[in-house]
């Protein structure tokens, strides 16, 4: 899209409403004032354009322009109550009030088109420095911002340099270099074979880790971070790079439970998840990451977790990680942009090393468009790649077996732009929905630092006798997480929430989602995720938000907020102040809009069955229609893995190519 599609008046309707949700609230003649400082003179309006500009998708883009319009239309607005004239006409009060009417609209697709707006402003706002260096509520809350770079740098792993239009010829072609592509390059090429990863995100070394979120969210994640569901009711996060979501995920590193693995086999009618040899797999995965719990000594949040947990009487256990030398005083809380100091064994630091050493070769900034299907077989894969001369050139590599990783969002969309149709291709979405409740304490505890993740409980994960419910975690907090989840009544309570950050911590609630949504394909070939938490899976999100609020009012939260709009929020500690909250999150509601989800864990799109009556592919993960073409991603999963998904993909990764191996 170019920005000039946007009208004058379209722009001039969007920098209202910026400024009507991060207007200066004071008067201050001190520039670096937080309170003073609003989207207009944070260049907020320019910097939505150049999100809503580098949007994949064209509809999504022509939809957010009709929002717009919406909001200009003075007929529009009279409809609504509020004379006839465009927002950008109207008076700071009225514009906010009209705001308010959308965000709390029983009309979801009014919720839906207010949490877009807020959304992208706040992001655009909070995410970036202003006037280069730092932001004034950085400054407010105490957050460091970028921290300086390490000593010794991170090379990036060596690469194919792309100048001109390329055909290749190989054995093996991996599409993405994720928890699942990493792992089965690796395996691949240690076993001989002559692999080609193409990879569609870029080759980071330490020194392009600037640790400035609204740059590394538009550098190192799908779709620039800006990723949705198509009702607006849940942005997607996933990791876009080499390494993919291994490179800038939270290192939590659990083994597929035996329930689960159970559970796995009786839906895909398989013996394969509970049998030794997948056993073998999640070991050999794990022993490569070094995961353990030498090195989960609890930050801040995850002290209070432990707090909350233990003096409720909860299990409370130690999360294993895949670190090596994660020592106190590295700038862990961070390394959700990436480690700068290479302690996170992510796939790029561990199996694709492998696997660049035994001479596979890897292209970054290469999009895969299709699978090349010839007599129903997978004879290579074609796309395109930008060069180090910012040209996009074109790329067609030959193979006798193609290993579809481009994660379960995007493999899908591939296969279906290949020409396959199993039924199973695109549906049975799980995206295990996370909400969080957040605790406001008397003291800092500055949630950007400390280690990423080291303490959960279980104590409600098995809430319906079936293994679904949710897990309790804590998750580091920066600005973007705020931008996009914190729940909305005015401009001023954002603002004075957020200028409160160095004192809050979560619980984060990872839901193991029971009912499913859908990966479908636009006539442009893009992704389009349909996906609403069902009745039943929110009822065990309620239960898990009281658990929440519960754990932080024991570990000593003086206040608690919901991720609501608006916010539902509690002082505990008076009689039946937990029901009363429950009451008032009651009415607002968990549903389309009315509280914030994000789902980190993108699973079972194209999943692992007998036969194509259960799934997109088969045991070995060859696809029923097409021989040669494998997939390895979390779209193999049957179901949602209920705990983090990173080492169940690559043991699944680990299984699948094993078995390329032996039949070779
Ligand atoms: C912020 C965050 C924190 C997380 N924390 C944890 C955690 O602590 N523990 C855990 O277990 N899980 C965590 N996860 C989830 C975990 O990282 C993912 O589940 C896992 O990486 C998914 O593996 P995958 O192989 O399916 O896809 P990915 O790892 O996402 O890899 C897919 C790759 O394919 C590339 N690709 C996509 N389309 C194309 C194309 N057309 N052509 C070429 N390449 C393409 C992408 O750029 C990407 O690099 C986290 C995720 C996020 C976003």
């Amino acid at each position: 899209m170019s920005l000039a599609e946007f009208s004058p008046r379209q722009r001039a309707v969007l920098a209202a409403v910026a400024d009507t949700l991060l207007p200066s609230l004071r008067r201050d003649p001190d520039p670096g004032d937080y309170f003073a400082t609003g989207a207009l003179r944070a260049g907020t309006p320019d910097r939505v354009l150049s999100l809503i500009a580098g949007l994949p998708s064209p509809s999504d883009v022509a939809r957010l322009r009709l929002l717009v319009s919406l909001l200009g239309s003075p007929a529009a607005n009279l409809a609504g109550g509020f004379g006839f004239r465009s927002f950008a006409a109207m008076d700071p009060v009225t514009r906010e009030a009209l705001l308010r009417s959308w965000a709390n609209s029983p009309i979801p697709l009014k919720r839906a088109g207010f949490q877009a707006l807020k959304r992208l402003c706040h992001v655009a706002y909070f995410c970036w420095p202003i006037d280069g260096a730092r932001h004034p509520a950085w400054t407010a809350t105490g957050y460091p911002g970028p921290l300086p770079q390490p000593a010794a740098a991170v090379e990036p792993l060596p690469a194919l340099a792309i100048d001109r239009d390329t055909a290749l010829d190989c054995e093996v072609v991996v599409v993405g270099s994720g928890a699942g592509g990493g792992v089965a390059a690796g395996v691949l090429a240690a076993a001989g074979r002559d692999v080609v990863v193409l990879e569609k995100g870029p080759n980071a070394g330490s020194r392009d880790l600037t640790q400035v979120e609204g740059d590394m969210l538009s550098e190192l994640f799908l779709d620039r971070g800006m990723l949705m569901t198509q009702s607006g009711s849940m942005p997607i996060l996933a990791g876009s790079c080499v390494g993919g979501g291994t490179a800038i995920n939270w290192t939590t590193s659990f083994a597929l439970p035996d329930a689960i693995r159970a559970e796995w086999d009786d839906r895909a009618g398989l013996g394969l998840f509970t049998s030794a040899d997948f056993g073998g797999s999640l070991e050999r995965v794990m022993a490569r990451g070094n995961v353990g719990t030498t090195w989960t000594t609890p930050g801040r949040r995850d002290q209070l977790l432990e707090r909350g947990l233990t003096s409720l009487g909860w299990d409370v256990h130690p999360i294993p990680r895949n670190v090596t030398g994660c020592r106190e005083g590295l700038e862990c809380g961070y390394c959700g942009y990436g480690c700068r100091h290479g302690a996170k064994n992510s796939t790029d630091r561990t199996y694709l090393a492998d696997a660049t050493a035994a001479g596979a070769r890897l292209i970054p900034r290469c999009d895969v468009t299709r699978v090349i299907v010839e007599r129903g077989r997978a004879v290579g894969v074609e796309g395109s790649a930008r060069g180090a001369d910012g040209r996009t050139h074109r790329v067609a590599v030959r193979a006798r077996v193609v290993i579809a990783a481009a994660g379960a969002i995007a493999t899908p969309a591939l296969l279906t732009r290949s020409g396959l149709r199993n039924p199973h291709i695109g549906r049975n979405l799980h995206l295990h929905p996370v909400s969080a409740v957040i605790g406001v304490f008397p003291d800092r505890v500055d949630p950007w630092s400390g280690s990423l993740q080291t303490r959960h409980t279980s104590h409600i994960a098995d809430m319906d006798g079936r293994g679904y419910g949710a897990r309790l975690e804590t998750g580091p907090l920066h600005f973007a997480l705020p931008a996009s989840a914190f729940g909305w009544e005015s401009a001023r309570q954002l603002r004075e929430d957020v200028a409160r950050l160095g004192y809050m911590s979560v619980v984060g609630i990872l839901l193991r989602d029971r009912d499913t949504g859908r990966v479908a394909v636009s006539r442009q070939g893009r992704a389009r995720v349909h996906y609403e938490p069902s009745r039943y899976d929110v009822q065990h999100m309620r239960r898990a938000i009281r658990a929440g609020a519960d754990v932080l009012a024991a570990a000593g939260a003086t206040e608690l907020i919901t991720l609501q709009t608006p916010p539902v929020r509690a002082r505990p500690g008076q009689a039946r102040w937990l029901d009363d909250m429950m009451a008032r999150a009651d009415a607002v509601g968990y549903r389309r809009c009315r509280m914030s989800y994000i789902s980190f864990h993108q699973m079972a799109s194209a999943a692992i069955g007998r036969d194509p009556a259960r799934g997109a592919v088969g045991e070995t993960g060859e696809a029923f229609e097409v021989r040669g073409l494998y997939v390895v991603d979390g779209s193999a999963c049957p179901t949602s893995t209920g705990v983090n998904p990173m080492i169940t993909i690559m043991a699944i990764a680990d299984h699948v190519a094993r078995g390329i191996v032996r039949a070779w």
